[in-house]
């Protein structure tokens, strides 16, 4: 079965609810007539609640909490999110790896939480430049998947984002060659995790932007985008929707 391609926009702290809603207005506009390409929206927690949207568009969190409920201040569970009408949550995000020191084990109960509130998952995955140097990037995703997906049963309602840090906002993509080398790994790690072979998209993920977009998505093995900068702008955003569309 051919896998739809997904096109993913990852506002991380940036625009208020209004901006937000009329912003996804915009898009939606832009892109009225495509049919090929699920087009996923992650607006911060203020922004989930206001914004409508309908298939092939959706919105998804960027984090969640491990817990249904409980004490734990400042937090957002997996049930409260579901409960905004959101289909997927990202979880692993570099950004949370790093500033804030999430774990593959933490991010793992935060994956199990959110599969069994119902919530689609894209796992983000990747490795540093430090690693890829060093020539650990195959190990470090092994890490990452194995351990983050420790007791998840099933991929059905998982999508993989290989996101290398060192191309993240940084304007600096990986090349297609690393692209293609590393998808073609993680492939081959999630069919050895899993007995059944698995129908997964895997998205690449690092300074996605207008001019790069055609080339990327040519990638074997590449089932679309997560987007971080090159997201905020709607027109931006819907002409790389497109490109992914017309491939
Ligand atoms: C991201 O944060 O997931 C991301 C890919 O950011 P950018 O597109 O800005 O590199």
């Amino acid at each position: 079965m051919k896998i739809k391609p997904i096109v993913a926009g990852n506002w991380k702290m940036n625009k208020m609810p209004k901006e937000g809603q009329m912003f996804v207005e915009t898009v939606i506009n832009l892109v009225l007539d495509i049919q090929e390409v699920s087009v996923i929206f992650a607006p911060p927690f203020t922004g989930l609640v206001d914004i409508d949207v309908n298939t092939p568009f959706f919105k998804a969190a960027q984090n969640c909490h491990w817990e249904d409920k409980g004490a734990f201040t400042g937090e957002i569970s997996a049930p409260m999110i579901k409960d905004c009408g959101v289909d997927f949550v990202i979880l692993g995000h570099s950004e949370r790896r790093h500033l804030f020191n999430e774990s593959n084990r933490l991010i793992n109960k935060k994956i199990l939480a959110s599969l069994k509130n119902g919530l689609n998952v894209i796992h983000c995955i990747g490795e540093t430049l430090e690693d890829r140097n060093a020539g650990e990037t195959v190990s470090v995703l092994e890490k990452q998947l194995t351990n983050g997906l420790k007791d998840v049963g099933s991929l059905e309602k998982l999508v993989i984002a290989y996101e290398p840090v060192w191309a993240i906002g940084t304007g600096v993509s990986a090349s297609l060659e690393q692209i293609e080398n590393t998808h073609k790994s993680i492939r081959n790690i999630l069919s050895g995790l899993y007995d059944k072979k698995q129908n997964i998209a895997v998205l690449y993920g690092g300074s996605v932007n207008l001019d790069n977009a055609a080339t990327l998505i040519s990638a074997d093995g590449v089932d679309g985008f997560l987007i971080g900068g090159a997201s905020l702008d709607a027109e931006n955003f819907a002409s790389i929707i497109k490109i992914v569309e017309n491939i």
